[in-house]
């Protein structure tokens, strides 16, 4: 088994005897621990097996990455072999110009996103922020800017980071893009989205973000780990065009499968 750091300051102990862990501390501890990890061997996160060249991911658990196959060209939603679009984006297409997810949402990957959501295994991230930037490279697609989905102020406290941002730094690593990580806030904290209809989901989202002006004449890629029904990306997508984005495509490791 490789040896590996994998937990982020942020899940441990947030509050307790020592006070609330302040983000600046959470940053720069998060910092410590990803150029201590660039220095370890590159070791599958999924298997302990030796990574794939510095990926932290084998050939093997690559190969087996459940692949969107027949995505909806709009909302990559899978869709029988040879229809370009889902009955959804047929009758309504989203605000964002196509969504990019290369993968479904299934086993080995949900470990990954789930190791680095729920667990603080940052090196995950930056496999996953890799994998989605070597996708990126295959499509020839491009962006002035990457936002990272913003998560709201006080889940942020909670998490210590923001996994989207995680991946969004391995695709500027890779891709030479910035990282707009200010560009947009989560300024409202909306309820669950599961059981909701669609419109139902939308009104739901509204207000939930704010856009600074930065993103102007911009053509930005949102990013995220993992794209269900895609309201808050289609929220983020309206609210960034309203401030001037130039173009807003969306940028996810994972399609899950629609429910309610
Ligand atoms: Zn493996
Ligand atoms: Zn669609």
């Amino acid at each position: 088994m490789c040896p590996g750091i994998a937990v982020a300051p942020g899940v441990c102990d947030v509050g307790g005897e020592h006070g609330p862990v302040k983000p600046e501390a959470m940053e720069q501890a998060a910092k410590a621990i990803r150029r201590l990890q660039a220095l370890l061997p590159a070791c599958c996160l999924c298997c302990g097996q030796t990574g794939l060249g510095t990926l932290d991911l084998c050939a093997g658990c690559y190969r087996d990455l459940p692949r969107n196959r027949f995505p909806c060209r709009h909302c990559a939603l899978p869709v029988p072999p040879g229809q370009p679009d889902c009955a959804r984006c047929q009758r309504r297409p989203p605000p964002f110009r196509s969504l990019l997810a290369p993968w479904l949402y299934d086993e080995p990957l949900d470990g990954l996103i789930q190791g680095l959501k729920y667990h603080g295994q940052l090196p995950a991230g930056r496999v996953l922020g890799t994998i989605l930037a070597r996708q990126i490279g295959r499509t020839g697609a491009a962006a002035d800017v990457l936002i990272p989905m913003p998560l709201h102020p006080r889940r942020l406290r909670e998490r210590g980071f923001n996994q989207a941002t995680e991946i969004a730094r391995g695709i500027a690593a890779h891709r030479g893009i910035p990282l707009g990580d200010r560009c947009l806030r989560r300024v409202r904290e909306t309820a669950p989205q599961s059981g909701l209809g669609r419109d139902e989901r939308r009104r739901n989202m509204r207000g939930a973000f704010r856009a600074a002006p930065a993103v102007a004449g911009k053509r930005v890629a949102l990013v995220d780990d993992v794209v269900t029904t895609g309201s808050s990306t289609e929220e983020a997508a309206r609210v960034l065009l309203r401030a001037g984005a130039r173009e807003v495509v969306a940028w996810t490791v994972a399609r899950a499968s629609l429910r309610g």
